[in-house]
């Protein structure tokens, strides 16, 4: 994260900059094809997008729940060596969409395949074996307009027979002319190296677009509200995690070394501030301590968290709330 970041909007998450204007060319070799572009993960929800990102930046960055619908925003994940710069754009599922703020996911979900040098068209092995045109087709269908190369990921194979997965894949190939079709375990590292190596490939010979050092161009203030979030997501039951959003209102490092952090919890009706605080104010703790320690490992220093749960009536279905909270309503 670079430190320039940090006085950012909160909840802004830069835009992907244009392609001009690069300047992080030092170290970077006469004579050496550098390869930069962008790769966006497309799905539907829980396939294991974010799983795999992360495990491509050997570093979690995106956050990962067993809950559908974790990721709202597109997450830009920055894997660089000396000789590529892969730009990953970890998206939301793609559902229909039933308010405003699910409309503004699946914008982010198009705008990342738009920008893509390289589509993966990610499925989840478990829900494969049925009837193929539901899931993958409809995902084809979507994005049919799109130029770019696609690859077909299907991901959790650690989880099925091993004989279901040529079917799978010959069922596939004839649904679309995909270049490549590669079976992986995003959560166990099988076949992800074989697929980065493969991604690198077809990657344009392009400078870098951002510098080496540094896994996303978003602030750390959007990946603690992205912590923030996904603790309430794991402690939280039905329609409470997403009635819920989280924004980082104050960062300050005190003497002594601790920063504080101050966040709001915004919930879309009052019954749900009930909730998120608990009986004496327990499921409030319980997401605040959870958050705080994964927070503390992210910044890599200790932190004290102060969460305020407040009621943001309908900001769901509220264009201006949603641009407020950062969304592209
Ligand atoms: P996303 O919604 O597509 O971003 O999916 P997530 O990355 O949040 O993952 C959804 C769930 O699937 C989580 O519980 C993950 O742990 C799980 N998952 C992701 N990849 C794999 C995999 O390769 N194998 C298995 N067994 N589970 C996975
Ligand atoms: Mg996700």
């Amino acid at each position: 994260m670079s430190a320039a970041d940090q006085n950012a909007n909160p909840q802004e998450g830069s835009p992907v900059p244009e392609r001009s204007g690069v300047s992080h060319l030092e170290g970077i070799g006469e004579g050496v094809e550098f390869r930069c572009g962008y790769v966006a993960l497309i799905g539907n929800p829980n396939v294991g997008k974010s799983t795999l990102l992360n495990t491509f930046l050997n570093r979690k960055i995106s956050i990962v729940t067993p809950k559908p619908q974790t990721t709202r925003r597109k997450v830009v994940g920055l894997l660089s060596t000396d000789n590529y710069q892969v730009v990953f754009l970890d998206t939301p599922g793609i559902i229909k969409p039933k308010y405003l703020l699910q409309q503004a996911m699946m914008g982010a979900a198009d705008s990342a395949a738009a920008d893509a040098d390289l589509v993966l068209f990610m499925m989840d092995a478990t829900r494969m074996k049925g009837d193929l045109t539901v899931d993958l087709g409809g995902l084809l269908k979507r994005f049919q307009a799109l130029h770019s190369p696609a690859y077909l990921i299907i991901n959790k194979v650690d989880i099925i027979r091993k004989p279901d997965l040529l079917p799978m894949i010959a069922a596939a190939s004839r649904m679309h002319p995909f270049k490549e079709i590669f079976p992986v375990s995003a959560l166990k590292h099988e076949g992800t190296e074989q697929l980065l190596a493969s991604i690198v490939k077809v990657l344009p010979v392009h400078p870098p677009f951002y510098p080496l050092d540094i896994v996303s161009e978003q602030s750390e203030r959007f990946f603690i509200g992205e912590i923030i979030r996904e603790k309430i997501f794991l402690y939280c039951q039905e329609e409470v995690p997403y009635s819920t959003e989280a924004a980082v209102t104050g960062f300050q490092e005190q003497e002594g070394g601790k920063t504080v952090i101050t966040a709001d919890i915004y919930v879309t009706r009052d019954s749900q501030r009930g909730i998120l605080i608990g009986k004496q104010g327990a499921m409030l703790k319980q997401i605040g301590s959870a958050a705080r320690r994964d927070i503390e490992a992210f910044l890599d220093r200790p932190v004290y968290l102060d969460l305020r749960v407040r009621t943001l009536e309908g900001w769901r279905d509220k264009k201006q709330s949603l641009e407020n909270l950062g969304y592209k309503a």
